[in-house]
């Protein structure tokens, strides 16, 4: 009997944002490995009798290479007794978190696995901010990019129709000004708005409302944070699409409009 490894997405670190499906598997896992962003709070919904560990690169000298973690998921899936392995990463398990060289080695050696979506960090991100990355009067994209890339490419060429979208940029710190250039270099202005969002969804979030001139001088974020860049981040006064505005605005005026046309314009 083989074990198998459920890849668990945690969340944006508040216990109630975690799916019942996450707290479910943690319930009944026997080993749990997580990274370092997941809080006390959910992995105390674990059974005292679970083997839990820390595999967070950040973790001083505990901090484990990909390949460790790698070898250490399929080890314990090989185990004589069938373990239920939890994989468990923060936000969504697929979303910047290293998920497809897991899985490759997870499919190499054969070894059942499952994946279970999570709330990434640009959606809390957002609701913390009270916005939509996709306000259909300003944004008709939405581009989820991370500031720190394996080929160390610059963010410059990753962007996409920068007037038009919205970038979700994770990991964008501690060096605000490089990646303001970067956004800059790809044809954003210093003048566009951007939210930046520290612990999103948890009772220490912080949230600031800024533009790119004042985000590239901004000190002291705490970490973890999201940057959301684009119009749809503007708190007050957004600069949007005039058209759209006034049609939407002359539709919230009269809402039951349509219904004072006959229904049987015949008989009418
Ligand atoms: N898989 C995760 C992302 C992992 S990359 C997800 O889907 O959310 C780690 C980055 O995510 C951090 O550097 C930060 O940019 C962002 N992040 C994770 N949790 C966050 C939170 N609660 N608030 C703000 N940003 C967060």
């Amino acid at each position: 009997m083989a074990g198998k490894v459920y890849i668990v997405g945690a969340g944006p670190g508040a216990a109630d944002l975690l799916t019942l499906r996450a707290a479910a598997l943690l319930r009944a896992a026997t080993i749990v490995l997580h990274d370092d962003l997941v809080p006390a709070e959910i992995l105390e919904l674990c059974p005292a009798s679970a083997q839990i560990i820390n595999v967070g690169k950040r973790c001083g000298r505990h901090g484990r290479s990909q390949e460790q973690i790698n070898a250490l998921m399929v080890w314990h899936a090989r185990e004589p007794q069938a373990q239920t392995i939890v994989r468990l990463k923060s936000g969504d398990p697929a979303v910047f978190g290293r998920l497809g060289e897991e899985l490759d080695a997870l499919r190499r050696a054969g070894i059942e696995f499952e994946i279970v979506p999570g709330v990434t960090a640009a959606a809390a991100a957002a609701a913390s901010a009270r916005l939509t990355l996709t306000d259909r009067r300003a944004a008709s994209a939405l581009v989820m990019v991370t500031a720190h890339n394996a080929r160390n490419e610059s963010l410059s060429r990753t962007m996409f129709e920068p007037a038009r979208s919205t970038y979700a940029i994770y990991m964008p710190g501690p060096d605000y000004a490089a990646t303001v250039n970067g956004l800059l270099e790809s044809g954003q202005e210093l003048a566009t708005p951007c939210a930046v969002v520290s612990n999103a969804g948890r009772a220490n979030e912080e949230v600031r409302y800024l533009t790119l001139a004042e985000l590239a001088s901004m000190k002291g974020i705490p970490a973890p944070a999201m940057l959301i860049v684009g119009e749809v981040a503007a708190e007050h006064s957004p600069r949007r699409d005039e058209d759209l505005l006034s049609k939407i605005s002359s539709e919230m005026r009269d809402p039951y409009h349509h219904d004072r046309f006959p229904i049987h314009p015949g008989l009418g």
